[in-house]
């Protein structure tokens, strides 16, 4: 892919600080690439399904093709499972569930998890690569993000595995008993072990159906699994599309539903769910208010911007999409934030110089298209950086719209794409009023020098996570989930037990 890294002339200078940043660029100053090697990988040309610790051809013996998007190639394909090959990883997850895992002891359990950890850490660099080359995330964040976070995950829960009677003081646990997993296509590796690592600490044993788009590096967990010796059946690794998903829903013998995606299919899967004995969590859409009060550092408040919006191309669940910025300091920040859009590369997800990314797939970047021409007729202004995109693959420019008024759509719908609407407001009652004014509550953002407004808001906002001078941080001792349309139930930290458990 030719991307060439010299910026392109500036569409016009609206400010001199912005002249300085393209000045720099236009006078010759550039990256040389830097790209991380694709043969740190091994992709097999074709998939099968992961069940009961043996790779299984699919009964319809379908497969189907998994892309880069940032080159359009086909990587590789992959299982497609129907509702025979559903049932038998069920099967095969109850007979592990009745015969093996839950009569493990704990302490077993653990160095199982231990080990697994372990052996991502070891493979770090080819699970970053392959969740680069499938999703088309800069290679820096799943180096330093996806990959390491994935592996704390799993230390984390494998440290509670033989500590539920600290976890639950004076309460009775027990296992679930089998359950039916279901990752998005954002943070597939990542997601793939918020859903595994606190099941199997807890002893139940799992069917993980990872995303059509992103289905390689939750395969790639496969083979550790089954390197890790872990059980067969303990955990079972399905793909296909949305129908295997509901298939695993609906499932008679599944005791425990988590799902992570959009709030449409969380809706459907609270009505298939609706009068059996099933537990679910939820993890759905989000619509975030980062607020900028007028006390600020402005320069570190914009550096959090550019982190809650244009990381991993907004695909984030969690991303600062609505951008509340305080009136008297709205000008100075709106200048701040396009001057430093200006600097971010687009282009080749694999360079450790890419910003950002490839957008995860064909459609993905339409829906985003849509949501441009929605803001445009809907009155609001739309700026973009005048950075130059590669020919081929699936890329958008760092967007932003000014002038939206709190009922656009652009400000209440989630886009799912480096596009970030930008409102104003006078004082704290407004903000928090319009920052709770969305149909979703999954995280938020507050910059200000004041101790006692951080205190205010995040009393006061009805947001799962609200992040106070920072954006986007995780840990996974950290409790993670939403209010209203974004869904309900927690992963991480202890909190991240306590759906994976009956508790007496
Ligand atoms: P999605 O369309 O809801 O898909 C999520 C998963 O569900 C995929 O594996 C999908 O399979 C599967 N699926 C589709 N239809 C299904 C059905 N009827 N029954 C059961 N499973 C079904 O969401 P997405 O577009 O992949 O992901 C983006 C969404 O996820 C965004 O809305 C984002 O906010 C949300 N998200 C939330 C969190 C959180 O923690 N709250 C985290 C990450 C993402 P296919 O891929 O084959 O369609
Ligand atoms: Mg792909």
């Amino acid at each position: 892919m030719a991307v060439t890294r010299k910026k392109a002339a500036p569409k016009k200078s609206s400010t001199k600080k912005s002249n300085t940043v393209k000045l720099k660029f236009d006078t010759g100053w550039s990256y040389d690439p830097a790209p991380e090697s694709r043969s740190a990988a091994t992709i097999k040309p074709q998939y099968d399904l992961f069940i009961n610790g043996q790779w299984q051809k699919p009964s319809g013996k379908k497969y189907f093709a998994t892309t880069n998007p940032a080159t359009e190639e086909k990587l590789s394909e992959v299982a497609d499972a129907n509702a025979a090959d559903v049932n038998k990883a069920v099967s095969a997850a109850r007979t592990a569930y009745d015969k093996v895992w839950s009569k493990m002891p704990a302490r077993e359990r653990a160095k199982y998890i231990f080990r697994i950890s372990r052996m991502v850490q070891e493979k770090a660099r080819e699970l970053a690569v392959i969740e680069t080359l499938d999703g088309g995330k800069p290679i820096r964040e799943s180096r330093d993000f996806d990959v390491p976070t994935a592996a704390n995950h799993f230390f984390y829960y494998a440290g509670w595995a033989d500590k539920l009677e600290y976890a639950f003081p004076n309460r009775q646990v027990a296992p679930l008993g089998v359950a039916g997993q279901i990752i998005p296509w954002n943070f597939p590796l990542l997601m793939a072990a918020w859903k595994i690592a606190p099941a199997l600490a807890t002893g139940n044993t799992v069917v993980l159906k990872p995303a059509e788009t992103t289905p390689l590096t939750a395969l790639k967990l496969a083979e550790i699994i089954q390197e890790a010796d872990l059980p067969p059946g303990v955990v079972n690794i399905i793909t296909g599309a949305g129908a295997t998903g509901a298939a695993i829903v609906s499932h008679p013998d599944v005791n425990k539903i988590a799902f992570t995606g959009s709030t449409d299919v969380g809706k459907l899967i609270q009505r298939s769910i609706a009068g059996t004995n099933k537990k679910a969590t939820l993890e759905l859409g989000g619509k975030a208010a980062n607020i900028i009060f007028e006390d600020a550092p402005l320069d570190q408040a914009v550096e959090g911007v550019i982190n809650g919006i244009y990381f991993n191309q907004g695909h984030v669940c969690c991303a600062g999409s609505r951008l509340y910025v305080q009136e008297s300091v709205a000008k100075t920040v709106i200048r701040k934030l396009k001057d430093r859009i200006e600097t971010l590369i687009v282009g080749d997800p694999m360079d450790k110089n890419t910003d950002i990314g490839a957008i995860n797939s064909k459609q993905q970047l339409e829906t985003i298209h849509r949501y441009l021409d929605i803001g445009r007729r809907e009155g609001a202004e739309m700026w973009e950086s005048s950075c130059p995109l590669p020919r081929k693959g699936y890329f958008c420019r760092p967007t932003l719209f000014t002038n939206v008024a709190q009922s656009n759509r652009i400000a209440q719908e989630e886009i799912f794409g480096p596009v970030l609407s930008i409102l104003t407001f006078r004082t704290d009652d407004e903000v928090i009023e319009k920052a709770n004014n969305s149909p979703f509550g999954l995280s938020a953002g507050v910059w200000t020098d004041k101790g006692s407004k951080i205190f205010n808001l995040t009393r006061r906002m009805r947001a799962g996570v609200v992040w106070a001078n920072t954006f986007n941080k995780f840990d996974p001792s950290s409790p993670f989930g939403g209010y209203k349309e974004s869904g309900f139930g927690r992963e991480g930290g202890l909190h991240g037990l306590m759906p994976y458990v009956d508790i007496k």
